[in-house]
């Protein structure tokens, strides 16, 4: 039964996290994708892939050796990226970044695995490497071709040392999934942070750990400045002013939750409460009906009831 639920509430809170992206692997219609290469600052661009389901990110770092990209959609939508990479100047993929284990930010690997060199926290390669069964996908996904595993990982932290930047990879906690990872672009200073969250009302990114999403965008807020560019999965890119917004808001509705698990009220009943009326200004001018489901993630993060392979 909790996973029947989970389905129908952790689904739409899945990619990127409130309604806007609650599609399955091959659902995604790239056919009426519409591309937009913004140039951030600098030698990073993002290439943003907007179909009827989604948005997509793709973070590119562009120099001398080739490019670096962080994320890329499923391996169908790799056409659309590769013409606007040759935008850039046709330079061959060097390296290629994965915030975590999802299908829609790991399609590149395939496409780029046996040239260029994939990078990612321990739990994507071993989650790719057999058939995963998380409880929102109806069919099970991977394991993925061999050349699309990612060839260097690690635990906690890793830097890399290329086209004049260092790009380090954190693993903080376990958030939107067990295999998140940060990328901080030092020189640029541009940070990746995958599907840990969105910019100013965009939705709301939620997965397995909300509490250590919480610990993530900590340290990430504690890391960036007034001049940080902070770049999504699924959102405009966001800011430090909007970071510190949102998490005082994300921290006090966890402490809200675990008051009401304390005073003995139940999941359901916590649900049913909807968001704190504090995230009003952070959806305006839009009003956010949602909710229910993060409060769920919430409720399963502190009693420790949410499945890992999610
Ligand atoms: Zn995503
Ligand atoms: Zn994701």
């Amino acid at each position: 039964m909790k996973i029947a639920l989970g389905l129908v509430v952790g689904f739409l809170a899945l990619f990127g996290g409130g309604g806007a992206a609650a599609f399955q692997m091959g659902q995604t219609d790239y056919t009426k994708a519409e591309t937009k290469l913004v140039r951030l600052r600098g030698n990073m661009s993002l290439i943003q892939i907007t179909t009827p389901q989604d948005l997509n990110n793709i973070l590119v770092l562009t120099g001398p050796e080739g490019y670096l990209l962080v994320d890329h959609p499923e391996a169908v939508a790799n056409a659309i990226v590769q013409k606007e990479l040759d935008q850039l100047g046709k330079r061959p993929v060097r390296f290629l970044l994965n915030t975590h284990w999802h299908y829609d930010h790991v399609g590149g690997n395939e496409i780029y695995g046996t040239d260029a060199i994939i990078v990612a926290q321990e739990n994507v390669r071993a989650r790719m490497m057999t058939a995963q069964k998380p409880f929102w996908s109806p069919a099970a996904i991977g394991p993925y071709a061999e050349k699309a595993w990612p060839r260097i990982t690690f635990r906690d932290s890793v830097t890399i040392h290329f086209d004049g930047d260092d790009i380090e990879m954190d693993h903080y906690a376990n958030g939107h999934t067990d295999s998140d990872s940060v990328v901080y672009f030092s020189k640029a200073n541009v940070v990746a942070v995958g599907d840990i969250y969105n910019a100013k009302g965009e939705d709301l990114a939620g997965g397995l750990d909300i509490l250590g999403i919480a610990r993530s965008l900590a340290a990430v807020l504690a890391r960036v400045n007034d001049d940080t560019i902070i770049v999504t999965g699924h959102s405009q890119p966001s800011n430090k002013r909007e970071l510190a917004w949102y998490l005082p808001i994300l921290n006090a509705q966890i402490e809200r939750v675990r008051r009401e698990i304390a005073a003995g009220k139940s999941r359901k009943e916590i649900e049913a409460e909807g968001l704190a009326a504090d995230w009003a200004p952070w959806f305006a001018p839009k009003k956010f009906s949602g909710g229910q489901d993060f409060l769920g993630q919430i409720y399963g993060s502190i009693q420790h009831t949410n499945e890992v392979n999610q």
